[in-house]
């Protein structure tokens, strides 16, 4: 059989018709070459935001299910046009919501997981020759009700898809030409990365490097599916591959920097010094769907503690709901949050072999006067939050103290 190719464009590459019937002319070069095609598509230019922020015009704090319901729809839109450009090309197309593609998920609104993918539909319609174009960010939950897959989610839809039909690897096409050591619209001289590995990929996504969705990058590693991320319309792009290994040759002390504003912090004061305290605290978080990131707990005063960590903006409703009910069950002092932060990282494989790189981070923050508020690492990871005003300048300078825009192996981003 013919070779089978995934391909996703994300949300700036289809925001406009021009883009959209550049978009389906890739995709229709590949189907004239012969391959299969599988296109997953975003929801076009800032609709998901858009859509978000209507339903909270019409209710401060919208149902999930209806919201995720809503959200989808921004996605129809792009499937539906992507699949008229073909038609308009002479080359047959179908579009396909996620539920029409087979695509499983569990019931987890706003963020839940693809838990299987039944595709026979889309095989029946490659096999008429069409171009299927595929929602991204969607699945259909075992209460038979749209759910949606957190944001940024059609990379994991392109990423499951690739895996369910066996695909060689999956091709992200994006508005950048690739995965940098930051994210190149806030560091000017940041580099492409020719390959990352998974692990050091899904840390900068965790990190905030919006470039690919964290979730996708876990299951692309769960069943080596390769990525390659490249400029949505530079056939040129030299792109990045993501990707199980990279040879030790190529292993940087320091492979990337990442910020991410979109996290809030949250402080609960005087949490009684007993065991069980922080397990109730974070079951109420997890039962709430809240994904809790950093975490510090200060040593106790008298019979208390304090307890502060991070959640991202999304979560901060939920967030405030569930430790309204720990403040009572649990009888602690007042609960403080502030948006007034920023988290910054650096992420690389060398850290496993080589000390010294948190030292290095928070001599070169305290040398540009960016105090650190909370400190949390793993083994290829440090990061720190610091106060918002001051992200974007802690992670230039970060950049330039690991000397990431003179990589030997990066290519210069302009
Ligand atoms: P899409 O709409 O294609 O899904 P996104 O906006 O989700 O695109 O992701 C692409 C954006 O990610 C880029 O425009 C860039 O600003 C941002 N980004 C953040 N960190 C990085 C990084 N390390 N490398 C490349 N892009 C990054
Ligand atoms: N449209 C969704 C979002 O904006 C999913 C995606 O673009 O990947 O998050
Ligand atoms: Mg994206």
């Amino acid at each position: 059989m013919s070779e089978l190719v995934v391909m996703k464009f994300g949300g700036t590459s289809v925001a406009d018709p021009e883009k959209i019937q550049r978009a389906a002319e890739r995709a229709i070069a590949a189907r004239k070459k012969g391959k299969r095609v599988v296109v997953v598509v975003s929801a076009p230019g800032e609709m998901t935001d858009e859509l978000i922020d209507l339903a909270h015009r019409v209710s401060p704090n919208p149902d999930s299910r209806e919201l995720d319901m809503l959200m989808a729809t921004g996605e129809q839109v792009g499937i539906s046009l992507f699949a008229i450009a073909c038609e308009a090309r002479g080359v047959g197309a179908t579009s396909l919501t996620g539920p029409q593609a087979g695509i499983l998920a569990d019931a987890k609104h706003s963020k839940a997981k693809i838990v299987e993918i039944r595709p026979r539909k889309i095989h029946e319609e490659l096999k008429r020759g069409n171009i299927v174009t595929v929602a991204g960010f969607q699945g259909l939950n075992p209460h038979r009700d749209i759910t949606t897959l957190g944001r940024g989610g059609s990379d994991l839809t392109a990423v499951a898809l690739a895996a369910a039909l066996g695909a060689k690897h999956c091709e992200i096409y994006t508005d950048v030409h690739g995965v940098y050591t930051a994210d190149p619209r806030l560091v000017p001289d940041a580099r492409l990365i020719p390959r990352i590995s998974f692990d050091e990929m899904l840390e900068l996504a965790g990190a905030g490097a919006q470039v690919m969705q964290s979730r996708s990058i876990e299951v692309a590693k769960k069943f080596d599916v390769p990525i390659r991320v490249a400029h949505a319309f530079d056939r040129h792009s030299p792109g990045t591959w993501i990707v199980k290994e990279v040879s030790s040759m190529e292993d940087a002390l320091v492979t990337g920097v990442a910020l991410d504003r979109n996290q809030i912090k949250v402080t609960i004061r005087d949490v009684p010094d007993k065991p069980g305290m922080a397990a109730d605290v974070f079951d109420m978080l997890g039962k709430a769907n809240v994904n809790v990131d950093m975490i510090i707990q200060s040593a106790a005063r008298g019979q208390s503690n304090d307890i502060s960590f991070t959640v991202p903006k999304d979560d901060h409703e939920n967030a405030i709901k569930a430790l309204e009910t720990v403040q009572r069950r649990l009888k602690t002092g007042s609960i403080e949050h502030t948006v007034n932060v920023a988290k910054v990282s650096v992420v690389g494989v060398g850290m496993r072999s080589h000390s010294g790189v948190a030292g290095r981070m928070f001599r070169t923050l305290a040398d540009n006067s960016v105090n650190i508020q909370m400190i949390a690492t793993s083994e290829i990871k440090i990061s720190c939050i610091v106060d918002k005003a001051d992200g974007e300048r802690a992670m230039r300078c970060l950049h330039k103290a690991f000397g990431l825009e003179k990589t030997r192996r990066g290519y210069a981003a302009r």
